[in-house]
C-alpha cells in the first residue's frame, strides 16, 4: 500500500469513527510490530526438550494471553508512525513460481500473499529471501495444520508474522535459535485475532489428535507452528 492511499485508508477510518476498524487496525499495527521487532527463541533442532523452557502438555487456562490491540494507545492511529512502519512492498525473487506452488496445495483459508509477506521483512538491513525450491515442500504441512485451525476457530487469521527465514537473515532475528526450523521452511508464526490462546489450545487439540507431530510455541500475539516430528511446547 502506497503512501497515498494508506493515509487515504486511515482518514476513511477516523472519518467512520468505527471502534471496530481501529481494532483491526490496532491488529494489524501489533502484527507489524512483531514483524518488525519481533523475536522469540524456540527449541533449537535436536535439543533435549528437557532443557526447553517448561513444558506445557495441557493447554493454558491461567492468565489470558493480552489482545495484540490492548496495548496499543490510540494516539498511534493519529501519528505519522503508523505509516512509518508499514514496510514497502518488495519484489521477491522467484516470486510467481513460489505463488504458484502454495495455490496448488489448495488450502481453504490461506493465500498465497499471505504466505510470501514475511519474506519481505528486512532486519538490521538484511533482506529475507524466498526459500530454495528444494525446501518448498517442507512447509505444507505445516500450512495445513495452520490452515485446519483457522478452520476450526472459524475466526481470521491476521497474518503470518514469520514463515522461511535464510540462515542470514535469521541471524539477524534477535532471541532466534541458529537453527530454527524457520530457516528449514518448517515453521509458521501465526497472528490471529484474539484470543490467541484459542488458537493455541486448537493447536495442542490438533496434535493430540495426530494430525501433526511437532512444535507449538505460544507468545502473547502469537503462536509458533512447526513440524519437525517430535513434540515440543514452550511459552515465549
Ligand atoms: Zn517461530
Amino acid at each position: 500500500m502506497n503512501l497515498y492511499r494508506s493515509t487515504l485508508r486511515r482518514r476513511q477510518l477516523l472519518k467512520a469513527g468505527s471502534v471496530a476498524a481501529f481494532g483491526a487496525l490496532g491488529s494489524a499495527l501489533a502484527g507489524r510490530r512483531l514483524f518488525t521487532f519481533g523475536s522469540h527463541s524456540e527449541t533449537p533442532i535436536g535439543a533435549d526438550n528437557s532443557a526447553s523452557p517448561p513444558l506445557l502438555d495441557e493447554p493454558l487456562q491461567a492468565h489470558p494471553a493480552p489482545c495484540p490491540s490492548d496495548d496499543l494507545p490510540l494516539q498511534s492511529e493519529s501519528s505519522e508512525g503508523f505509516l512509518e512502519l508499514a514496510p514497502a512492498p518488495r519484489p521477491l525473487e522467484h516470486e510467481q513460481e513460489y505463488s504458484d506452488f502454495l495455490a496448488s496445495l489448495d488450502l481453504r483459508h490461506i493465500s498465497a500473499d499471505e504466505v510470501l509477506d514475511p519474506h519481505r521483512n528486512i532486519s538490521n538491513g538484511v533482506e529475507n529471501i524466498l526459500p530454495p525450491e528444494s525446501l518448498w515442500e517442507k512447509l505444507a504441512p505445516t500450512l495445513r495444520v495452520a490452515d485446519e485451525i483457522r478452520e476450526r476457530l472459524n475466526m481470521p487469521l491476521l497474518r503470518f508474522s514469520s514463515a522461511y527465514r535464510s540462515p542470514r537473515y535469521n541471524r539477524e532475528i534477535p532471541g532466534a535459535v541458529r537453527n530454527s526450523y524457520h530457516t528449514r521452511n518448517q515453521a509458521l508464526d501465526i497472528v490471529y485475532f484474539c484470543p490467541i490462546r484459542d488458537a493455541y489450545n486448537v493447536a495442542v487439540q490438533l496434535r493430540n489428535e495426530g494430525f501433526f507431530r511437532g512444535g507449538i510455541g505460544l507468545y502473547p500475539t502469537f503462536i509458533h507452528i512447526d513440524t519437525r516430528g517430535r513434540t515440543a511446547t514452550w511459552r515465549g
